[in-house]
């Protein structure tokens, strides 16, 4: 049973927080697998295009925290429910909203065409790279794409070995435009934009981790609603779990999940590592572990992250250093004492699930257990697509071959493949790249594209 796929059936997991009411106040979330959404589109339910009356790619303003807006094509897409809005990490980011946010969406007639527009790229995004930036990002990215643009919304362009961020500073006329062919975009090159902290995408997304489709929907559906809204389980007067066990091999992606679980939901992250800790001196380790979920308790919502917690917490019966007893209990009894409400989710990873102590595996401690195993051929291929979307491929790139020839690659192994087939893309264009020169030029990199050839080479290293 896939849980990710909300298809017909219903999806309990908002159910909760539906209104009725007001049709156009809707839950953010991502696409549904597969293809990442573009920057200048919201996805919504046929019934909520038809209960806004939008016609199909009218233009829609969708408004979120901080008085941040934004403009964009509705597109029906009959796999979205009537409950949410799917738009892009970049649309959540200007939005200044995290998945399971509401957002509103109201229609926007009469969008003027611009006149001008001005836009810079982020500095940190075109470091080392100099050239014709206009030619290479942003005629391709607006050239017959007729895009709503705000001011003051970030876009990202890909399709080249090197994605770069801009901002549009200004618009004419007014603060919501559409980009059309004879806009004059001028791209502002010579001052480059500083990042200010607020400008920061935060972490990965969930569209980061691949493979885990049915671990990725039922991790959701234990940890978001917790974080989120623990006021749901006190009036149903059940317990939000308070720790969950990912277990499966290094390099599958556990981590990874992790983070992406707190970027998307805007929980704090404390990464707590199972070695380091007992590696302290005696006294210090159990002073630390308190000292985290204090900070935790403090920061919330919070996910402490403890990896390779088999070190923390071996099993009692097995080991006789004092040291790990009293380290164990000290867990355990942090653990019992998170208060119901905390909005604290502990997830602790390991690949030796057996190896753990019991006591920390019973109920209201780690009592869910998710089992991240090394991908299948469909993993394989979603993974690979995740690592390659920021790469040129050539024609001949056969990424299915790829993902069935690679067996037995967990995420780590298929990322470091697909960056070492763009090391040696890189080696074979020396000629064009002067190494001389401290930065590299666009129309260099825009001639480089990773081929089968690379991606082969670069499984037999
Ligand atoms: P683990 O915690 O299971 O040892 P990590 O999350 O640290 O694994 O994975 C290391 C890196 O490998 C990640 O940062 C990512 O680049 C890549 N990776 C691993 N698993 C996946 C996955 N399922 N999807 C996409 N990338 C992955």
């Amino acid at each position: 049973q896939d849980m990710g796929s909300s298809g017909g059936k219903k999806d309990y997991s908002t159910a909760i927080l539906e209104r009725k009411k007001a049709p156009n106040r809707l839950l953010v979330d991502d696409a549904e697998g597969g293809e990442p959404l573009d920057n200048s589109t919201v996805l919504l339910s046929p019934g909520t295009m038809e209960a806004l009356s939008l016609f199909k790619g009218e233009p829609v303003t969708l408004r979120g925290k901080r008085r941040r807006d934004t403009v964009c094509y509705a597109v029906s897409d009959e796999s979205c429910p009537d409950s949410k809005a799917r738009v892009s990490r970049v649309v959540r980011a200007n939005l200044r909203l995290h998945l399971g946010d509401l957002v509103t969406v109201n229609r926007c007639p009469d969008l003027p065409n611009a006149k001008r527009i001005q836009v810079v790229p982020f500095e940190d995004s075109v470091q080392n790279i100099t050239g014709d930036l206009f030619e290479a990002y942003l005629n391709p990215y607006f050239t017959d794409a007729f895009r709503p643009v705000r001011k003051g919304d970030r876009f990202v362009v890909r399709g080249n070995l090197h994605p770069v961020e801009f901002k549009v500073v200004d618009t004419d006329p007014g603060d919501r435009v559409i980009v059309a062919n004879d806009t004059a975009v001028h791209g502002e090159f010579e001052k480059l934009l500083k990042r200010e902290d607020e400008d920061r995408l935060d972490g990965p997304g969930y569209d980061d981790v691949g493979g885990v489709r049915k671990q990725l929907a039922q991790i959701r559906e234990l940890v978001e609603l917790p974080l989120r809204h623990p006021k749901l389980f006190q009036t149903l007067g059940v317990k939000p779990p308070k720790g969950i066990l990912l277990y499966g091999p290094p390099g599958t992606g556990k981590t990874l999940l992790a983070r992406a679980i707190a970027a998307e939901t805007g929980a704090n992250f404390i990464v707590v590592n199972g070695p380091e800790i007992m590696s302290m001196m005696s006294g210090q380790s159990e002073a630390n572990l308190r000292k985290v979920f204090e900070d935790a308790e403090a920061q919330a919502p919070s996910i402490v992250f403890m990896d390779e917690i088999d070190a923390i917490a071996p099993n009692r019966d097995k080991t006789h250093g004092e040291v790990e007893r009293r380290v164990v209990s000290q867990l355990l009894t942090l653990m019992d004492g998170l208060r119901p409400r905390a909005q604290v989710v502990v997830i602790g990873a390991t690949n030796r699930p057996n190896s753990l102590d019991p006591a920390l595996r019973r109920f209201g401690r780690f009592d869910k257990e998710l089992d991240i195993g090394v991908p299948d051929e469909v993993g394989r291929l979603e993974i690979l697509r995740i690592h390659s979307k920021d790469m040129p491929l050539s024609d001949d790139v056969d990424l299915e071959r790829i993902g069935r020839d690679t067996h037995g690659f967990v995420g780590a192994d298929l990322a470091a493949l697909c960056s070492e087939a763009a090391f040696q893309c890189i080696r074979q264009k020396m000629d064009v790249i002067d190494l001389e020169e401290e930065t590299i030029d666009v129309a260099a990199l825009q001639s480089m594209t990773v081929t089968m050839g690379d991606l082969k080479h670069a499984m037999e290293v």
